[in-house]
């Protein structure tokens, strides 16, 4: 008979193979990564995604922003995507084997992109719906210990809302501006509806690109969650996506960035000690309008705030 181990947690097991994928599942962590377009989603997952892996983790990054870039800095090209593959086999899902469609990156972190629709035509959640059915037929779900979407969340519609009815954890990316976090308020308010269902929890807010944080603190008393990590602009971490190479790689030539990995790291650790997290209640659009153009609109209160945080910062 074919045995197998299975590792985990609390104990390790042998059990025949037939049953591993069973007890897998108890112990596949799934996040979903969201956040306004370009506001550094696809390279925060990335870093985390190695920064898991370091931590002894198996990792698989499915991207599922039809830019398709998701994976870039992990392979250092952008790889086939699910839908590309559908169609060179004329969606027949049965033809398509893991190694035509799971690309292995940097770290070794597995890698997937969902890709998009023709422009204009389709439905990219669809895409993202497709994608996750035939990593499940492929059996590829119950491989790694954590798997981790990086999902575009401009608009949380049902389909890019998809990942969230799999995920364990959401982590939401945005800078200190008011688009991003309208665009955080979105999310929370998917999370709030998807975790009436399932057992979803919100981890919380990185604040990418930014040295300042005011702003996002006056949202997070708004609307309470916590704040993983606040990332500053890094001229490092914006070459790192014209070389094609994640922060980790480029700290092993150069020493000095590991200062920048250990941000992700950080963030990591966090994800792995499980945190309570928190079901958020979003603010109501105009409420959330109001809030944080109050803020621009009355620099004056809202300077002795941010000097008297800069000050406890340091
Ligand atoms: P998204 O996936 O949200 O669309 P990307 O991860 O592709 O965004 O990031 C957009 C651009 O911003 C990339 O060129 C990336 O290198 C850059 N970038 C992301 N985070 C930072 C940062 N902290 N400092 C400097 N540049 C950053
Ligand atoms: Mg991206």
């Amino acid at each position: 008979m074919d045995y197998g181990i299975v590792m985990g947690t609390w104990t390790n097991y042998i059990k025949p193979k037939k049953y591993q994928n069973i007890l897998l599942r108890n112990y596949i962590m799934k996040l979903a990564v969201y956040g306004k377009g370009g506001i550094g989603k696809s390279t925060t997952s990335c870093n985390i995604s190695i920064a898991l892996a370091r931590r002894g983790k198996n990792v698989l990054q499915i991207g599922c922003d039809p830019k398709h870039d998701s994976t870039f800095t992990l392979t250092g090209f952008l790889i086939p995507t699910i839908i590309d593959t559908l169609q060179a086999k004329d969606y027949h899902y049965e033809d398509i084997w893991a190694e035509d469609v799971i690309y292995k990156g940097y770290g070794n972190v597995d890698c997937v992109e969902a890709g998009g629709p023709p422009a204009g035509a389709g439905c990219g959640g669809y895409v993202v719906g497709e994608t996750v059915k035939l990593l499940k037929e492929l059996n590829a779900f119950y491989e790694y210990d954590i798997i981790l979407f990086d999902v575009l969340g401009d608009v949380v519609c049902g389909g890019f809302a998809a990942p969230l009815n799999y995920a364990d954890y959401c982590i939401i990316i945005t800078d200190n501006g008011f688009d991003a976090l309208f665009a955080a308020n979105r999310i929370a308010a998917s999370v709030r509806e998807k975790a009436r269902t399932h057992p979803l929890r919100l981890a919380g807010l990185v604040g990418n690109r930014t040295s300042k944080r005011d702003l996002i603190t006056k949202y997070v008393e708004a609307c309470p969650m916590p704040i993983l990590e606040v990332l500053p602009l890094i001229e490092d971490i914006r070459v790192s996506r014209v070389k094609g190479k994640t922060l980790f790689e480029m700290a092993e030539s150069d020493p000095s960035l590991a200062y920048v990995c250990d941000y992700y790291l950080n963030i990591a650790d966090q994800i792995l000690s499980c945190p309570e997290g928190v079901v958020p209640q979003e603010v109501p659009d105009r409420e959330l309008f109001s809030l944080l153009s109050d803020f621009y609109l009355n620099p004056e209160q809202n300077t002795s705030e941010t000097a008297q945080e800069d000050f406890l910062m340091v």
